[in-house]
């Protein structure tokens, strides 16, 4: 067994290539062949969020404090709180964050396909597209 002990792991601050705002990220798993698991607990303040991505074996999100928005492309935009756990189906468009005002902290679960890796980026959310309610 391996075990990672509280401050050995630094906190990342994720890059502006792929977020918009100030995010930060704390790897909680990056597990070696042959597991894929990659898990991290990832904190947006408030504006900030993903760019829209896809993940090629899917995500799950369980949201551990505040709220935040959540959308799949070419639906309406959601709220998520604290205790919410979303499943995203592999392939599927979308982008997640905080609100306008509030931070969220989720921890995020997905597979690495060898491949096609664990994430796809996309474009950047608007701000339009951000505070737009549909
Ligand atoms: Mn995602």
């Amino acid at each position: 067994m391996k075990i990672l002990r509280n401050g050995e792991v630094d906190t990342i601050l994720a890059p502006a290539s792929y977020f918009t705002g100030t995010v930060f990220q704390n790897p909680i798993v990056t597990a070696p062949d042959p597991a894929r698991v990659n898990a991290a607990s990832v904190t947006f303040t408030p504006g900030a969020r993903t760019n829209w991505h896809t993940h090629p074996l899917g995500q799950t999100l369980h949201v551990v404090s505040g709220s935040g928005w959540f959308q799949t492309e070419g639906e309406p935009r959601i709220d998520i709180h604290a205790g919410d756990s979303i499943w995203i189906p592999p392939g599927e468009k979308h982008w997640h964050g905080a609100t306008d005002s509030m931070m969220m902290t989720h921890i995020a679960i997905h597979e690495r396909d060898p491949e096609a890796g664990h994430i796809t980026w996309l474009e950047p959310v608007d701000e339009a597209d951000y505070l737009a309610r549909r």
